[in-house]
């Protein structure tokens, strides 16, 4: 190991006696046949055997107690100097056991990254520590992977090397459950990448010295947090949509811009949040930070208690300041570039919504949705720039099409709200997906670009089903996670036999049609069909097998939903405004609207479109990445209270067994996760032979093959490249073991 990499070690670890430790841990190891045995609250227990029964073993427990176990209810266990490795591709005894073992001791000694072969694995620790420094930059630039603790830092340093080298687009992808660090650890390869390939890179690898265009690439981040995250239940600060950030550099490595894809978009947050969550963060910075001044051209003279959607939701959070964070936001837009009008327009949609929410529709004889008190309404035309007696009969007495006809329809109250609310969240979804064009208007300049790096931010899907490396002419198959996912999928969006989203656009155009028809056509097309599809006991709705869990949906209402996604007298409206931003954001209504427009419309219906257009987003995504080598990151999450130091083990094996993590080691040890040049081999490992090599000039190649000889390692423990040799887990560590006692 390079003395950059053991000083980390140090630093991360801070104790140099563990091997003392080791060496009287393993004498107490020796003297006993331990091992792991299955248990169901604590996941895993310790025990030594005290009778061999043959299919069954008497075990004595760590807790002293005896336990009589059949033999497939227990593991093998790892001797100790195993503890705490650093590549549990290396581990002797690979089971689950030793892996939540493993990732256990080291996220108690606050080692939160660990190597699981083709992996990344981060645990969340809920606290700071002092890993993400400059001086910890600078010890990962350009050092090989292995040498160096494990660390994003190294993920994004390979990514970057070997983008150089290989001339290759890379991707990093984050995955992992809400809450588990996927978008911290995003940040840290942005942060890591600005500060080694940026303008003013060269050698001071300083974050504080960074170019303008890496800072605002950095400050991005918190204007998209502002609009986008919010405070739930697993994360105070959740992503309520994905991101697929590209970094683009020259040929020579440079920064030379980035560009932000976003996916999926948890609109419906908007108009309701449960009691224990928040709205997106931007409701409570701008009504606590915002200057009087601001607020009053906002017309926002209430606090969060007076606004229908933000009064019911949580209002604080632990250890963060709304006003505070308003003002990290308004700093990022200027370093972004972001103008004080452009500002302004922004916070104007936010108020228009928060105003929309306090529109009071009562109900007249006759059921007919009235509005008697306009103080609201008033606010929100003001605010986006529309005459307000048009917005209330839009609202009130919408114009629809009756056959050939133009009539005057009455509307409910239950009606109105539902159509105020889609447009709040509409008003809401349009302009955050503004703010992102915007952003990308000011960091992408796709000119001069020769490569990029992918970061995908995204709640966990899996993408590479099956994958060929083909390195140095040898070729092996890799993933195949076993997730099996295509059926659940084609459920949802095949054509034929007609799947869920299909089934929903059919039942729409259909006279007479209900949610009630509507669910029990879809049982009559996949009850007993699909082995991911069933009809619950008690509820209208069905039951989806996902990747990680079984999730019931109800139908009630999604008829209505998918028919009539927005009123168009408003949406017309607004397309029209005297604000341009505002009419800007609904351009698509504007122009009459055809009979044939209509009925596309009608068909494609909003689930159809919102589902069609996620569905061309991903692919694209997909070929994206395809292209890409890819460098794999799991988070895991350590437990649901947000609590540091504390791993709940049956929550986190249940992740690692979802998210390939258990798979993968099995998968990598099957074949030759570890490489190193003939050159690098000989240097290392010469040593440990004598006389085998001739003195004088010798190829590199001819060297390596000679001493792979003189180790006697057998053919099948690794395989010789173009340039590399390519080893089996563990062969190299066995190696470095034997170079240890030289
Ligand atoms: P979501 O899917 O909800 O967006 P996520 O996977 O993006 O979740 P993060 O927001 O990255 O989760 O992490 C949740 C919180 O956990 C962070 O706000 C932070 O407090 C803490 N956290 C995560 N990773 C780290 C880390 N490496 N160091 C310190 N704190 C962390
Ligand atoms: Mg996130």
């Amino acid at each position: 190991h390079s003395p950059g990499g053991e000083a980390l070690r140090l630093l991360f670890n801070g104790s140099c006696d563990a091997d003392v430790n080791n060496t009287v841990a393993q004498a107490t190891f020796n003297e006993k046949k331990w091992i792991w045995v299955e248990d169901k609250k604590a996941g895993y227990v310790a025990g030594y055997i005290t009778k061999d029964m043959g299919e069954q073993v008497e075990v004595h427990l760590n807790d002293d107690s005896i336990r009589i176990v059949n033999v497939n209810e227990t593991d093998k266990m790892n001797p100790p100097k195993f503890d705490k490795v650093e590549d549990m591709a290396d581990l002797t005894y690979l089971n689950e056991a030793s892996v939540i073992h493993n990732l256990r001791l080291r996220y108690l000694s606050n080692l939160i990254y660990t190597y699981s072969g083709l992996f990344l694995v981060a645990v969340n620790p809920y606290q700071k520590f002092p890993i993400y420094t400059d001086e910890i930059i600078r010890y990962y630039k350009s050092k090989r992977h292995h040498e160096m603790p494990p660390h994003i830092y190294a993920i994004a340093d390979s990514a970057y090397n070997e983008m150089l080298q290989e001339r290759e687009n890379q991707s990093i992808l984050i995955t992992g459950e809400s809450g588990a660090g996927k978008t911290e650890n995003t940040k840290r390869v942005i942060q890591y990448i600005a500060a080694i390939a940026g303008d003013s890179a060269g050698d001071s690898s300083n974050t504080k010295m960074l170019g303008k265009l890496e800072s605002q690439i950095l400050q991005t981040n918190p204007i998209l947090e502002a609009f986008g995250n919010a405070l739930t239940i697993r994360n105070n600060n959740s992503s309520r949509f994905g991101k697929f950030i590209r970094i683009e550099f020259n040929s020579s490595g440079q920064i030379v811009g980035a560009n932000i894809e976003r996916y999926l978009f948890e609109k419906s947050r908007v108009t309701y949040q449960t009691p224990e969550e928040r709205n997106f963060h931007i409701f409570y910075q701008l009504l606590r930070g915002a200057s009087p001044q601001l607020k009053s051209e906002l017309l926002l003279d209430g606090s969060l208690n007076d606004y229908r959607f933000t009064k019911n939701s949580l209002k604080d959070i632990e250890g963060v300041n709304d006003s505070t964070e308003y003002q990290t936001l308004v700093d990022a837009m200027n370093v972004v570039g972001i103008s004080e009008n452009e500002q302004s327009d922004l916070f104007r949609v936010v108020s228009a919504v928060l105003h929309l929410g306090n529109i009071e529709v009562a109900s007249s004889r006759n059921d007919q949705a009235q509005i008697y008190e306009t103080s609201s309404s008033e606010n929100v035309c003001n605010l986006l720039g529309i005459p307000i007696a048009e917005f209330t009969k839009g609202l009130l007495n919408p114009q629809v099409k009756a056959g050939r006809e133009w009539v005057t329809q009455a509307r409910t109250k239950e009606q109105v709200l539902y159509s105020i609310e889609a447009l709040a969240k509409s008003l809401y979804e349009r302009s955050f997906f503004a703010l992102v064009d915007r952003i990308n208007k000011a960091i992408y300049r796709p000119k001069n670009s020769s490569y990029f790096i992918g970061v995908l931010d995204i709640a966990g899907f899996e993408i590479f089903k099956q994958e060929e490396y083909k390195l140095e002419g040898i070729e092996w198959k890799f993933i195949d996670f076993g997730l099996d996912l295509q059926p659940t999928i084609d459920l949802i969006d095949k054509a034929n036999p007609v799947g869920i989203l299909s089934c929903l656009d059919e039942e729409c155009v259909m006279p007479k049609a209900t949610d009630k028809t509507f669910v029990e056509k879809l049982h009559s097309f996949w009850k007993d069909k699909s082995p991911k599809y069933q009809v619950p006991r008690f509820q209208q709705g069905f039951i989806l097998q996902h990747y990680a869990a079984k999730v019931e949906y109800k139908t009630s209402g999604w008829l209505d939903k998918n028919k009539d996604p927005l009123n168009e007298n408003i949406t017309k409206l607004l397309a029209r405004s005297s604000n341009q931003y505002i009419a800007s954001l609904f351009s698509d209504y504007l122009g009459d609207i055809t009979d044939n427009d209509k009925k596309n419309r009608v068909k494609r219906g909003v689930f159809r479109t919102v589902g069609r257009h996620h569905k061309e987003q991903l692919h694209s995504l997909m070929q994206q990445l395809y292209s890409t080598h890819p460098h794999f990151v799991r988070c895991i999450i350590p437990n649901e209270e947000k609590c540091p130091g504390k791993i709940d083990v049956p929550l986190v094996l249940d992740q690692l067994r979802c998210n390939g993590v258990l798979e993968g080691i099995r998968i990598c040890r099957a074949g030759f996760p570890n490489r190193l040049s003939f050159n690098e081999f000989r240097r290392r490992y010469e040593i440990l032979t004598s006389g085998i090599i001739p003195k004088g000039f010798i190829d590199n190649k001819v060297a390596a093959e000679k001493l792979l000889d003189a180790f006697k390692l057998d053919t099948s423990q690794y395989r010789i490249g173009s340039s590399k040799i390519f080893f089996r887990a563990g062969v190299l560590a066995e190696l470095e073991e034997i170079r240890d006692t030289k």
